[in-house]
């Protein structure tokens, strides 16, 4: 029998980047805990990361190439076979068609691996489609938007400071369950807990009293959808009776008066039947807010994921700027991440700024952002005719099906296409419709390094994390699978040489990298530093050339101070490295063409004109939906694993008592509960956690449909709550979908 082995990695499977001991005999899983000596988890672990042992041998994962047959079964098939019948498919396609009619689909684990958002990337571009849709349309892009148009980039989100702060403020958000989102701090119990216990203040904006609300020292009750009339009016107490003030920010902040007139009609006494929330409790929280000593506001995805999205997320950073707690520690932070950071590249305080809406979706016209089109377009772009009608769709790590409104309709669009090809390790709700299954490997047998999550961390960490297990040669990592594709994509055909692809991409960064006149190595030569990268490949060479060109890397030999990383070093260093607490960034982080920070950006003031009409929408009474997230779940695709369904079922229906009793509900029943969009039926669970006029089911499930290959989660079934939501309502500025205060109608079923 082999000897027993321990590893140390950075649990892929959330934001809050845990590290993990794994201990393996062999090929096997023996054991899995938090590694203690982890720089920034101490040891901290959640039932999800406990069970990745569970999801590497889960006998339902993709371990081969699958092309559907006539019969509409999937068969197994070589790599080459594969890539052949893509190519043959796709070129006709691209050559007749035009560029837009491929699209591609990114889900939400492509966000966590440095393969997929790299070389996906690279994909993509080579595609030359603007049909490119994401998961962020169903999650934080209203966030995205509204910090890149007041900082300058996409991911300048500033996050809590949570380990410093005396006051927070938490909206639409759960991190007892969701561990942090948008806000990167492994063991969010333990940090909330340390808030409190040194004496600070915590309160939960919620419709729902989550369990971080039950952690809290105050939880308000607060109707879906009204965050930004609620965050508007605290702004509005702010300014009214004088307590703003821009502590160290000041000097760089422009629009300070126009936002101050944009909350001006927001007084606390109108917004009281759009929120829910009486007028002197919403004065009270401004007052205690602004009095506190180092407080950060957070909204997260209950703020996005409603009709508000971009005006409740700007309005979170209005809060945190006018109370001075912006850039200030203890208050909310800009972290200062190693590898991938645009606000610590090219030149400091200022730049290009974001542009929304540089094209528009084929069919209704939604703007992009961040080159991204709303994922609610995807049924309608594809159904169609029409010049440039999206004919092929590429899905990675994705199940838009379940994930996006009214998947039923987007399951038909599928099976209308002339070419889906699906990389992913599951044959689920959306890879069912795919012609091609490309699989990745197991998480444990890739290397893992977190670019994206780290850039909204509450402190400045690296780690890198080698496989635990050998890869496996027939199963070739997603960067190996997206330069096959890149290379069909650009014309060179199925049996494009992966290495000179590779030597293409790690070329084409380092010439960026020399190219930028603010980097280490400006003016050198790009075969010099590649040269310097030998012999790494693929990500390792890319993410070598990355931390060495970033903050705190070594520049090639260039600097003299500070960590001087390298992927070495990270090599050598199992646990990570903490690079420290946030510092204060405000101005040299700033991106804005101004070089000051935009309180006040014109696309978000013209857009408070529809929230202003919305005032009295909710005094109808009617009932509205919300999700809820869950410890044990990830959206839709950990619910295979067995260890996190056992128990009784989760997706089921929340109602408080009044509401129960009204309709005729009963804990052992069932509701039968509709919209125009979408009729479902679930189990009924009668709380008074749930605010009256307000019923919640979590999103993500619903994997009874035919043709899904996942046995344990058919087990455990449940319904998409995403039936419900529309395809018509959305965020206009970020193109976010709806999936939070559906208006719906609810009777025993
Ligand atoms: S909290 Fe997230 S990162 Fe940490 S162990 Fe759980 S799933 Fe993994």
């Amino acid at each position: 029998m082999s000897a027993e082995r321990v590893s140390y990695a950075t649990c892929p499977l959330c934001e809050a980047t845990c590290g993990l001991e794994i201990t393996t005999r062999g090929e096997a899983v023996v054991k899995i805990r938090g590694d203690e000596q982890d720089v920034f988890s101490h040891g901290f672990i959640c039932p999800k990361g406990a069970s990745i042992g569970a999801l590497h041998s889960d006998p339902d994962r993709v371990t081969t190439p699958l092309r559907k047959n006539a019969s509409g079964t999937f068969e197994p098939v070589s790599w080459e076979a594969a890539f052949r019948e893509i190519d043959e498919r796709l070129t006709p396609l691209l050559a007749e068609r035009g560029r837009n009619a491929a699209a591609v689909y990114l889900g939400n684990p492509s966000a966590h691996g440095f393969s997929s958002l790299v070389y996906g990337r690279g994909f993509t571009k080579a595609l030359g489609t603007r049909n490119v849709f994401t998961a962020s349309t169903v999650d934080q892009m209203p966030k995205q938007v509204a910090v890149g148009l007041m900082f300058g980039a996409g991911l300048s989100v500033p996050v809590p400071d949570i380990d410093r702060t005396d006051y927070l403020m938490i909206l639409g958000a759960n991190p007892m369950a969701s561990n942090g989102s948008l806000l990167t701090a492994p063991d969010m119990r333990g940090r909330m807990r340390a808030l409190r216990a040194r004496g600070g203040r915590l309160v939960v904006v919620d419709p729902r009293r989550s369990r971080t609300a039950e952690e809290a020292d105050e939880h308000v009750f607060i109707r879906p959808g009204g965050d930004a009339f609620l965050l508007a009016a605290m702004a509005h107490v702010i300014f009214e009776e004088g307590l703003d003030d821009l502590g160290t920010v000041g000097s760089h902040v422009s629009g300070l008066e126009d936002a101050r007139a944009a909350c001006a009609r927001f007084a606390p006494g109108a917004v009281e039947s759009a929120c829910g929330v009486d007028a002197e409790r919403i004065a009270r929280l401004a007052r205690e807010l602004a009095a506190a000593e180092r407080a950060a506001v957070y909204g997260r995805i209950g703020t996005c994921t409603q009709e508000f999205g971009t005006l409740a997320s700007w309005l979170v950073d209005v809060l945190n700027t006018i109370t001075g707690n912006l850039d200030r520690k203890g208050g909310a932070m800009f972290p200062k991440a190693a590898v991938g950071q645009t606000n610590s590249s090219g030149k400091a305080g200022s730049g290009r700024g974001v542009d929304l809406g540089r094209w528009h979706s084929r069919v209704r016209g939604a703007p992009e952002a961040f080159g991204e089109l709303p994922a609610v377009c995807m049924a309608e772009e594809i159904e169609t005719e029409g010049e440039g009608q999206v004919r092929a769709l590429f899905t990675v790590a994705g199940n838009p099906v379940l994930s996006t409104p009214d998947g039923e309709r987007l399951a038909r669009a599928l099976d209308s296409l002339d070419l889906m090809v699906s990389l992913d390790i599951y044959v689920n709700e959306t890879t069912r419709h795919a012609d091609f299954i490309l699989p990745g490997p197991s998480p444990l047998r890739r290397s893992h390094y977190d670019i994206a999550f780290y850039q909204l961390s509450v402190r400045n960490i690296v780690n890198y994390s080698p496989p635990v297990l050998e890869p496996e040669p027939e199963l070739p990592d997603e960067w190996v699978t997206l330069l096959r594709l890149m290379g069909i994509a650009a014309g060179q055909g199925p049996d494009a040489d992966v290495e000179a692809l590779d030597d293409f991409v790690a070329g084409a960064a380092a010439q960026r990298e020399v190219s930028n006149s603010a980097s280490a190595v400006a003016g050198r030569e790009p075969a010099g530093l590649l040269g310097d990268l030998e012999p790494r490949r693929g990500p390792e060479r890319l993410l070598d050339l990355m931390i060495r060109c970033g903050p705190f890397g070594d520049g090639f030999g260039a600097r003299t101070d500070g960590p001087l990383l390298t992927l070495a070093k990270l090599e050598d260093a199992p646990h990570g490295i903490d690079l420290g607490a946030l510092e204060p960034r405000v101005p040299e982080m700033l991106r804005t063409p101004s070089g000051k920070i935009e309180l006040a950006p014109a696309p978000i003031l013209a857009d408070m004109e529809r929230m202003a009409a919305a005032f009295d929408r909710y005094r109808n009474g009617s009932l509205v939906l919300i999700g809820r997230r869950q410890l044990r779940s990830n959206n839709s695709w950990m619910h295979n694993v067995a260890p996190l369904v056992r128990g009784k079922d989760r997706c089921t229906l929340w109602v408080n008592p009044t509401d129960a009793e009204r309709i005729g509900l009963s804990e052992t029943g069932f509701a039968r509960v509709r919209n125009e969009t979408g009729d479902i039926e679930l189990p009924v669970e009668i709380t008074d956690a749930i605010m009256a006029g307000v019923v919640s089911i979590p999103h993500g499930w619903g994997h009874d449909l035919e043709g899904v290959e996942l046995s344990v989660a058919r087990e455990h079934a449940g319904v998409n709550s995403n039936l419900l939501a529309g395809t018509d309502l959305l965020d206009p500025l970020s193109g976010n979908a709806v999936l939070n205060g559906i208006p719906v109608e609810l009777e025993a079923a």
